[in-house]
């Protein structure tokens, strides 16, 4: 049994070192090879096979691999299972290694940390959202966020007190945030989905951070950027320092740091942003958020700036004006907006190229990628030249000679590694030209010696082939083996089962001169690659600028789009506290009933606030669309405030300066809250936090309880919005009982959704109005449900009972005086015999009639009844 450990081995160990937290991948030949626990680790995350691989201190070694050419796929993986891989990689080859003694190691280091909030890959990334990297400090008492996405190279700080970590994360989805150690957020991060990464006290210190920023910018002050504040230094210099740990030493192209000013958004908390299901639905994805619905943009950079705009709606009247003025120059030209989306749709993602390239982790497709992307820019700026675009279109052009040379140089479509070369163009640069005809006419000249060989030796079956082995070689049967051997030309080189393969001096000399001409070409690509990349570098601001407005201009045609499509319309923002809609729908319930063929009807909403609070107490049946409602005057602020057009006839809303919306009674189990816990917390949160310019909706708070402490809780909520928050809000609730209220408080008023009853069941008008509804009618939608008719007739006894029992004052004897439950205690309803008409409708298949023969049955029908 050996205890000593090998070169290798300690190689490894010393490297493990350095990032002990991280899975490494350790590069051997064509594979990443993880060992001990992380190959046990990394074995079941990925459902790979794990093995042996020798000794190490008298025990086996674990190991697993991947291979290089696969390893994103597995990266990926991990990633999101939670783990951070560091990256080994050779530093230099075989070879040289070689060279320095047999037994010397292959020099190995990291040359990345993969962590989820610095990935770059498109293939690990989705391209119409960001990957959020932020950090978060608090220094005396004052708190601020920086953040950045290093695959766009967007930078931002604000400041952040402590309450709103939670809420700003979940605006932005941060992936992973940098905390000092002792910053108490686990429960922030955990609630969000965000992965902590603790990084040292020093890390923060805003001295040593303002210097490197300086350095990074290369400026000789920050002042140009913003006026920041001790803290916001602090989270900025710890972000860059994490970038420049995990991507070692090799920083992406960041712009200049963008301060957020702290009031400039409409607040919207996590719970809100989930409840109203902004830019994910109810199942984790896309499908069914606002942002789903609304979101037409056809560029990976346009629907990351729509996901940023749906998150962050503003609350500053210029901003809102300027994004709406803007969306009404689309929507008034509606040929024009379409031409710009047909050339947008050309458009690739130099935002994330660029950020590649910045990393040196291109391809030649990156490079492709800003040909094109300045194409359409200079394009779509020619296209708009005669307007009167209220954007800064500048930025669109200024790149010609960046351009041409890129039009020169490169292949209409260049590979996507640069490994096979053939990215550049024929007849750009002579030299490279060159060395490609060597390489190629080689190859004929290889034809042609084959055939000089079949003639010299009149052995018809002779070839030269190719391996990687032997490189070039002349090969023939083994019964021709002998006749070769014969002529001094041929010299052996190997025997197999069936083959004998020879060399000839010509041929030797023929490969050296094609290989040398193919490392030639090669060597002239990746010249031209370096060049080309860091011309485009040197431009990298301004590409920033043009990506950018490509990006606006892709998210006001896509909104003109919308609207015009939908029928939306502009709606008037202002500093008032109104918020009159007539006419409003609810943009995914809209969508939703669409599809099915079904209307949705429009409803008003008229809640201005002169000074205090206005507030409207719905109450209506089960089903009749009060969340509905509800939701959709909160939709509609988002919307106007993002700068969108909205659904409805005509809008005016006031600055809304914070959003909440709560639903009673929504179960979390997963982080060990009762339903009524949640729905508490999440109440106190507003009744401590509205001011007189947010706007509430709360659906049924104090549902999750007993009847009594349910209302009183409600009654007691909605006083407090009333007499403290004096704000705007919306009410649902089945509690009957508070609509007594708004005989007591002058800013709240009864409204109700309408419904018809007939034959016993219930029609929904999905109708608002003003007054107070009679009662819920949950026996009958329980009914339309398909509750057992045994269950519905036995609930309305009960129902009976108890209404009978509080008009007389009390509902326990009354109770107590209902017969009990029978299966039978009223007989479900004996099956109504068919009348004629509906047994000839039994058998008919609607879908199999021709309208003529429709057309006979009514008349059949009719004649039966
Ligand atoms: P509950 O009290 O049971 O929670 P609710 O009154 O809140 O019910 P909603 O959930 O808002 O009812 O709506 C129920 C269904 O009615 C919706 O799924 C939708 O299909 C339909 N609906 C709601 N509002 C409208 C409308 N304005 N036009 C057409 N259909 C509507």
């Amino acid at each position: 049994m050996s205890s000593t450990v090998t070169p290798m081995m300690a190689q490894y160990l010393g490297i493990k070192d350095e990032a002990p937290d991280a899975l490494l991948f350790y590069r051997m030949g064509d594979f990443y090879e993880l060992f001990f626990d992380d190959a046990v680790a990394a074995a079941a995350a990925l459902d790979i096979a794990l093995t042996k691989r020798g000794k190490h201190l008298g025990e086996d070694i674990a190991m697993c691999g991947v291979p290089v050419h696969s390893a994103e796929g597995y990266l990926m993986t991990l990633i999101r299972k939670g783990f951070r891989v560091a990256v080994c990689e050779q530093l230099e080859t075989p070879e040289a290694a070689k060279a320095r003694g047999s037994k010397s190691v292959v020099n190995r280091g990291i040359v990345r940390l993969v962590t989820p909030g610095t990935l770059t890959e498109d293939t690990l990334l989705e391209a119409r959202a960001h990957n959020h990297l932020a950090a978060w400090v608090e220094v005396r008492g004052e708190g601020a966020l920086a953040w950045a996405d290093i695959s766009t190279g967007a930078f931002h700080v604000t400041p952040c007190p402590r309450v709103r970590l939670g809420p700003d994360l979940a605006r932005l989805g941060v992936r992973e945030l940098i905390v000092t150690e002792s910053a108490g957020v686990e429960a922030v991060a955990d609630d969000q989905g965000t992965a902590l990464t603790p990084l040292g006290a020093s890390a923060f210190d805003s001295a040593s951070a303002e210097a490197r920023l300086i350095g990074l910018f290369d400026v000789a002050a920050l002042d140009a950027f913003g006026n920041f504040g001790r803290a916001e230094l602090g989270a900025m210099g710890a972000l860059v320092e994490y970038v420049e740990i995990t991507q070692r030493g090799r920083l992406p192209a960041l712009r200049p740091p963008r301060r957020e000013a702290a009031n400039a958004l409409m607040a919207i908390d996590a719970a809100t942003r989930r409840n109203l299901e902004l830019t994910r639905g109810m199942s984790g994805g896309r499908d069914g958020s606002l942002l789903w619905a609304i979101d037409r943009t056809v560029t990976a950079g346009g629907g990351r700036l729509m996901e940023r705009r749906v998150s962050a709606p503003s609350a500053d009247v210029a901003v809102i004006h300027a994004r709406l003025d803007a969306l009404d120059w689309a929507v008034g030209r509606d040929a024009l907006a379409a031409d710009i989306r047909a050339r947008l749709r050309q458009a690739p993602d130099m935002d994330r190229a660029l950020s590649r390239l910045s990393l040196d982790r291109a391809g030649p497709r990156d490079l492709g990628a800003i040909r094109d992307g300045l194409r359409v820019a200079d394009d779509i700026h020619d296209a708009v030249s005669d307007t009167d675009l209220p954007l800064d279109r500048s930025d669109l052009v200024g790149q010609d000679a960046l351009r041409d040379m890129l039009d020169a140089a490169l292949v209409a479509e260049p590979p996507v590694q640069m490994r096979d070369g053939g990215l550049v163009a024929s007849g750009f640069d002579p030299d490279l030209d060159d060395a490609r005809r060597l390489r190629d006419e080689g190859r004929g000249v290889i034809a042609g010696l084959q055939s000089h060989y079949v003639e010299a030796t009149g052995i018809a079956s002779l070839k030269i082939k190719h391996n990687n082995v032997l490189g070039y070689f002349i090969e023939t049967t083994a019964t021709h083996g002998e006749t070769m051997r014969a002529d001094a030309t041929f010299m052996h080189r190997q025997t197999t089962a069936n083959q004998v393969r020879f060399t000839t001096v010509e041929l030797s000399e023929l490969e050296t001169k094609i290989l040398n001409a193919g490392a030639r070409a090669q060597e002239i690509e990746a010249a031209i690659f370096a060049r080309l990349r860091s011309a485009i570098l040197d431009q990298s601001d301004a590409i920033f600028a043009a990506a950018g407005v490509l990006s606006e201009l892709d998210v006001i045609t896509a909104l003109a789009d919308l609207s015009r499509a939908e029928n939306w319309c502009r709606p008037k923002v202002d500093e008032s506290r109104a918020f009159e809609i007539a006419g409003g729908r609810h943009p995914v319930v809209e969508r939703a009933l669409k599809r099915e063929g079904q209307p949705f009807v429009a409803n008003d909403t008229l809640l201005t606030a002169t000074d205090g609070a206005a507030i409207r107490l719905l109450t209506g049946p089960n089903m009749a669309g009060k969340s509905t409602w509800l939701r959709q005057n909160a939709l509609i602020a988002v919307l106007a405030q993002m700068g969108s057009h909205v659904p409805a006839d005509t809008a005016h809303i006031g600055i809304v300066g914070q959003l909440f919306s709560r639903v009673g009674a929504s179960d979390d189990l997963a982080r060990g809250r009762s339903t009524f816990m949640v729905e508490m917390v999440e109440t106190a949160a507003i009744l401590n936090q509205a001011d007189d310019r947010a706007f509430v909706i709360l659906d049924e708070i104090g549902r999750g309880t007993a009847t009594y402490d349910g209302l009183s809780i409600a009654w007691a909520t909605l006083e407090h919005l009333h007499d403290v928050n004096r704000c705007r809000a919306l009410f649902a609730t089945h509690y009957h009982e508070m609509t007594a209220l708004a005989a007591k408080l002058d800013g709240l008023e009864n409204a109700t959704v309408a419904v018809r009853e007939w034959e016993g069941d219930v029609i929904f008008l999905h109708e608002v109005h003003d007054g107070a509804a009679d009662r819920s009618y949950g026996v009958q939608v329980a009914k339309l449900a398909g509750l057992p008719d045994a269950v519905v007739g036995r609930a309305r006894e009960v129902l009976d009972a108890l209404e009978a029992g509080e008009r007389e004052g009390g509902s326990k004897a009354v109770i107590d005086d209902l017969p009990l439950f029978s299966v039978t205690p009223s007989p479900p309803r004996a099956a109504k015999a068919e009348n004629a008409a509906e047994i000839r409708l039994r058998d008919v298949m609607p879908d199999t009639l021709t309208p003529r023969e429709a057309l006979d049955l009514i008349y059949e029908l009719k004649g039966l009844t």
